[in-house]
């Protein structure tokens, strides 16, 4: 069982101390899943803030509410990004033009941030609906997310133009703590966790998240990429090297105790997913589009669709690329995966991934 340290979470606006020199505040998500959670660490001259929320109306407002009332008269000091998802970066480079503030992120996640966050309507190209089709979209939805196609540059403030690079391993000192970066891949390409052996506290982002699953993900712009083995890499990692008693700071839900126990979780998730997608196609071939409702059962809207049939596509990639589906490229444009092992009926597995089946899809 997974122990959570508060029953509540802070209204917009407000912290709560989760342990000495460590604040945690919300902003608003304007989707299903309504929140992130951001952290303030106390330096000796300012605070260090921990992701940033996303660019919609009520954030910044909010952001000045807290430099008002609770960062003791001290300025923000430096601005770190876990990675470059909007609800991460959103406010980064309001902040750091606000407080002239140096940006921090790791490479991998600074480079992909500025590309997607510049990208626009111009960049579309033969690439894009090549992929769609190729997972089984229609040409009806094909036109239509061309109409949309752009990257997330309306919720995000302009990137800092210049950041300080994190590295795995490397040791930021906060105050008098010292916080060890740990990067972890999958949800993203280089997502930064910090932790703290003094206060045996690990700021996850969402690399760990207690009640709801990261999306793992693959997209138009890398078809071809297996993010879920590293997923399956990234959470081993964290297994082999993170006391089980560790306080996790999530950028989703409410800190909690329970890290193994979740990473086990996390892992079995994926690999049912994986098992109920061979079994789906012993028979016959099918597209990513008609496995998605094997991993989802609830019906999908516009937003979250994108979502579901990428993450079916990264469990895909997965098996292809391990020899266990083949795939064909037919002649209607789609891919069409078929199980290699046809003796998979036979065998009986107890699956629990229905289990989360209503949780929201992470951004
Ligand atoms: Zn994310």
């Amino acid at each position: 069982m997974l122990r959570y340290l508060f029953d509540d979470a802070p209204e917009p606006g407000e912290v709560y101390e989760v342990c000495p020199g460590v604040l945690w505040l919300r902003m608003p998500l304007p989707m299903a899943l309504d929140h992130i959670n951001l952290y303030l660490l106390r330096d000796e001259d300012g605070w260090w803030a921990i992701d940033t929320g996303i660019a919609i109306d009520p954030t910044e407002a909010l952001w000045e509410s807290v430099f008002d009332r609770h960062l003791d008269g001290l300025p923000i000091k430096a601005v770190l990004s876990t990675h470059y998802h909007p609800d991460h970066t959103g406010m980064a480079g309001w902040l750091c033009e606000r407080f002239q503030a140096p940006f921090y992120m790791t490479q991998g996640e600074y480079f992909t941030g500025l590309a997607f966050s510049r990208t626009s309507s111009e960049h579309y190209n033969w690439s894009v609906p090549q992929y769609q089709r190729r997972m089984g979209f229609d040409e009806d939805y094909i036109q239509q997310s061309k109409e949309r196609f752009g990257g997330f540059g309306p919720v995000i403030r302009p990137m800092p133009t210049s950041f300080r690079r994190l590295t795995d391993g490397a040791t930021l000192c906060i105050g008098k703590t010292n916080w060890q970066v740990v990067i972890g891949r999958g949800h993203s390409p280089e997502h930064a966790c910090l932790y703290s052996s003094a206060l045996n506290v690990l700021l996850s982002g969402d690399q760990v998240i207690p009640r709801i699953t990261s999306n793992i993900s693959v997209s138009e712009a890398e078809p071809e990429a297996n993010p879920l083995r590293e997923w399956f890499h990234s959470l081993e990692h964290f297994l082999e090297t993170l006391p089980d008693d560790t306080l996790v700071l999530p950028a989703h839900n409410t800190p909690f105790y329970g890290l193994h126990e979740r990473l086990r979780f996390l892992i079995d998730h994926h690999e049912d997913h994986l098992i109920a997608l061979e079994e789906a196609c012993v028979e016959q071939g099918r597209t990513a589009l008609e496995l998605v409702p094997v991993l989802f059962k609830r019906k999908l809207d516009g937003h979250n669709l994108p979502l579901a049939v990428g993450e079916c596509q990264a469990h895909l990639n997965y098996l292809h690329q391990r020899g266990q589906l083949s795939r064909t490229l037919e002649n209607d444009g789609c891919y069409r995966y078929l199980s290699v092992d046809s003796t998979l009926p036979q065998r009986l597995r107890k699956r629990h991934y229905e289990a989360d089946d209503d949780s929201p899809l992470q951004v």
